[in-house]
């Protein structure tokens, strides 16, 4: 393999981490590789200003949809993340909705949080300049010379040929980062499906399947066709009827029907990522006893919770997700 390259793989593949800023920072320094039509020059220049755009871009879609957990200090998020943190939840109170959207869509101007997104990229170059952009060139006490920083400026200088070099390694480079930032997420958070969730906000598809299919399953619970509302108790009208994930689905990225109930459109939409009390899971851990001992044992949906309820997955996720 190419020399200039060999380093980027070592230093993607053994950096220290006690959170994923490098991994932010080389998928950056790529990504501006491939985008780049800065061709003329012999040296390149990456401003952090571009930069910090990439990552508020990647940990805006990995928070959003998933809150995944960046650093080894759980109760203390990395800086950028908070202030990433801080947009979302600004964005959530001027959409009135915990709907969320990609970065990509966003327009910060038209919901008028264009200062609020200045601030955060200013803030994020601060850290840039402070913490990631030298600590990634380092690996046992060696400086790999992969490329120039002018820290008060907020500049990278890369020369035209290794920029070239990037572009043509770019599809193994993008693998072995989003690989080593999995696995530091694996290392971070207590939720399932890690690599699912890192692939499916890179590929831009992450699809939410529709519950109907389940309502068959949860009508069995009740027998005289009125069915009712876990969280309230209350009969639901046709027109109020959602299916709920009491362990949100965010969490768990995926539709398991021990973790399903019927409740009120208006309820869900308001619980989001909130976690469930102990009463509700004791109730949905009784639920799924009854529920299992009235469906036809001979179907995967049946094995499948047989297993849920003889292994408490209930319990077991509720306690992790509860951190
Ligand atoms: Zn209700």
């Amino acid at each position: 393999m190419d020399s200039y390259i060999k380093k980027w793989n070592d230093l993607i593949l053994n950096c220290s981490f006690d959170n994923t800023y490098k991994m932010a920072w080389a998928k950056a320094l790529v990504e501006l590789s491939v985008t780049t039509n800065e061709h003329k020059e012999d040296i390149i220049i990456f401003d952090f200003n571009e930069i910090a755009k990439l990552f508020v871009k990647y940990y805006w879609n990995q928070t959003i949809h998933f809150n995944l957990i960046q650093g080894s200090n759980i109760k203390k998020p990395p800086e950028i993340i908070s202030y990433i943190k801080e947009l979302i939840s600004l964005f959530f109170k001027r959409k009135q909705s915990l709907q969320p959207i990609r970065f990509e869509k966003m327009d910060f101007n038209t919901i008028g949080l264009s200062r609020e997104y200045e601030i955060t990229i200013k803030n994020t170059v601060k850290t840039l300049k402070q913490d990631v952009c030298w600590r990634f060139k380092n690996l046992n006490r060696e400086t790999y010379d992969i490329y120039e920083l002018d820290r008060n400026e907020g500049k990278v200088f890369l020369y035209k040929n290794d920029v070239l070099k990037i572009k043509q390694f770019s599809d193994i480079l993008f693998t072995e980062i989003n690989y080593r930032w999995t696995q530091m997420l694996e290392g971070f958070n207590y939720s399932p499906r890690i690599s699912r969730k890192v692939r499916a906000i890179d590929d831009n598809n992450i699809k939410r399947a529709s519950l109907k299919k389940f309502h068959h399953y949860l009508d069995l619970m009740f027998e005289d066709g009125n069915r009712k509302c876990f969280y309230c108790g209350e009969n639901l009208l046709e027109s109020e009827i959602s299916v709920d994930h009491v362990i949100p689905w965010s969490y768990m990225f995926s539709d398991d029907l021990w973790n399903l109930v019927y409740c009120h459109k208006g309820e869900n939409s308001k619980k989001s990522n909130r976690l469930p009390s102990e009463e509700d899971i004791a109730r949905l851990e009784e639920r799924n006893k009854q529920l299992l001992q009235r469906m036809q044992n001979n179907t995967k949906d049946y094995d499948q919770l047989q297993i849920a309820v003889e292994k408490d997955y209930v319990k077991k996720f509720w306690i992790s997700f509860k951190g």
